[in-house]
């Protein structure tokens, strides 16, 4: 960003409480460069773990996951990013943990979820390149070494999944 989005002045470097910012020299407006955050999406569907391989990044498996985008929440944001990447209708069980990455361009703030499919057939959507279930010990294989794989990892030291709840 170059311009100020409040009054189109040029933004300058302005060091804000021990930190260099940009910001605008005539109004208030900084480019503050807070965490966005992503909702990242454990699905249990037919006795496993639904992973995709992102259109952006198709070499890799990655659970469902997306930006909250503006109007959302971050369940939401994972109801609909599994519809949009698999084809599955989802309801959202909880928070399995949070995860800071940080990438040469931004912040983000990974919110991981477990959820349950209740609908839908599976098949790669338009934001994924593939779309398919894998066992636990596949999914864990899979994803090692990302902030999945960790949320993954603390869902299965505190879940039962695959079992009936009654
Ligand atoms: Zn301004």
């Amino acid at each position: 960003m170059k311009f100020c989005p409040e009054c189109r002045s040029e933004l300058t470097p302005r060091v804000i409480e021990g930190r260099t910012k940009v910001a605008c020299p005539s109004c208030d407006f900084v480019v503050w460069g807070n965490p966005v955050p992503v909702a990242g999406v454990i699905v249990e569907y037919d006795g496993g773990i639904v992973l995709v391989k992102p259109r952006a990044k198709p070499t890799i498996w990655a659970l469902p996951a997306g930006y909250v985008e503006d109007g959302e929440n971050a369940e939401q944001a994972a109801v609909r990013e599994v519809k949009e990447e698999t084809n599955l209708d989802v309801v959202v069980g909880k928070v399995v943990g949070t995860y800071s990455i940080r990438r040469p361009s931004k912040a983000l703030i990974y919110i991981a979820m477990s959820a349950k499919a209740i609908g839908g057939v599976l098949k790669a959507g338009d934001d994924a390149k593939e779309a398919s279930i894998f066992s636990i010990s596949d999914a864990v294989e899979k994803l090692r070494g990302t902030t999945a794989g960790k949320a993954l990892g603390s869902y299965l030291a505190y879940e039962s999944p695959m079992q009936e709840t009654i």
